[in-house]
């Protein structure tokens, strides 16, 4: 099979595609034919080598996968072949014509989603619904902000918010970004490159600030949103790229609490669960994954490079 490779930690163009042997299906595996991957920040830090996940060299980047079921161990039930699957995670790495598979790694896609959606839904989604229920246990009737509301993760929490009930204020840096925001459910939508929008969010709440944060860069807001937050809020850093100085006074006169996540370290019963919750939501059209742009295999290289660029507009997508 074709695959993308990387044999050195390095800058995108370090990842190469080549011809590899095709994987095959352990008694607890399945193996994907896959059709879209998805390009997730994390894949940019692992390829370049300052991730504290450091694959085994020569390694396939991604975790995120949508296709076909090309075949299944024989412990495997469930699944069979020719079901349409999105991946949350693999064991031989998603920018690859075939990715190999825990069964457990597998999620049924609903017909109603695209491949190219469903590439778009582990990372950003599960990070999301965690943030939001997980770590800041989010209620209906919250307000909640999302702070950089226009990439993978913010789109997803915007839909999953606002299809729980939640008042949901977002931020994007562009004008495009923006507008994505807004039809994608939010109440209120905010430049985060704009002088003093946070005192606006704040005046919007009647001066309470608002119940939950979920934060995409904390290195740069996390002083400033201890200050947006309500009495009893919660802020969930996500997304962080440096380091960050606060005044602990913000929280402790607000009983607010910090909070951060790693979805890595969701596992078993609480994965299962947070997938379950998505199957569902996509089922239903509460949950519509949007793609930015879509490239070639090929490109992965251009792919890694333009995730990392501001701009930000839903997914970006390889396809095969
Ligand atoms: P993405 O699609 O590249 O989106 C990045 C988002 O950050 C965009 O909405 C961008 O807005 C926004 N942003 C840029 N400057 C900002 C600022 N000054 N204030 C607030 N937001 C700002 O990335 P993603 O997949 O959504 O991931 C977002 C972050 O979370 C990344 O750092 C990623 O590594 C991290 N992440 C962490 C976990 C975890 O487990 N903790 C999981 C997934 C992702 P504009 O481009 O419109 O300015």
């Amino acid at each position: 099979m074709k695959a993308i490779r990387v044999h050195e930690f390095g800058g995108p163009d370090c990842m190469r595609l080549e011809e590899v042997p095709d994987p095959l299906a352990g008694s607890d595996q399945v193996l994907v034919r896959v059709h879209a991957a998805g390009i997730n920040p994390v894949d940019t830090y692992i390829r370049s080598g300052i991730h504290a996940v450091r694959p085994k060299l020569p390694y396939t980047p991604g975790m995120d996968a949508a296709g076909v079921v090309e075949a299944v161990g024989m412990n495997v039930t469930g699944l069979g072949v020719g079901d349409r699957v999105y991946t949350a995670g693999t064991l031989s790495g998603a920018y690859a014509e075939l990715a190999l598979c825990e069964a457990a790694q597998v999620h049924r896609l609903p017909p109603s989603v695209t491949f190219a959606q469903g590439a778009a839904v582990n990372v950003p989604y599960a990070t999301a619904y965690r943030g939001l229920f997980g770590r800041a246990r989010a209620m209906p009737g919250e307000t909640l902000l999302v702070h950089g509301a226009s990439g993978g993760v913010g789109i997803a929490a915007v839909q999953l918010a606002r299809s729980h009930g939640l008042f949901v204020i977002g931020t994007g840096g562009s004008e495009e970004g923006r507008r994505l925001v807004t039809e994608q459910g939010a109440h209120q939508v905010f430049d985060h490159h704009a002088e003093g929008y946070l005192d606006e969010i704040v005046k919007l709440t009647e001066g309470r600030g608002v119940d939950v944060i979920l934060e995409m860069l904390a290195n740069v807001n996390l002083g400033h949103d201890l200050k947006a937050l309500a009495r009893g809020g919660r802020v969930v850093v996500i997304g962080n790229r440096g380091t960050v100085e606060i005044n602990p006074r913000d929280a402790m006169s607000r009983d607010a609490s910090i909070l951060a996540m790693t979805l890595m370290n969701a596992q078993g019963a609480e994965l299962a669960s947070i997938h379950a919750a998505l199957v569902a939501g996509l089922e239903n059209g509460t949950l519509r994954p949007v793609i930015g742009q879509e490239m070639p295999l090929a490109e992965a290289a251009r792919a890694h490079e333009a995730v990392m660029q501001p701009g930000a507009y839903g997914k970006i997508v390889l396809t095969l």
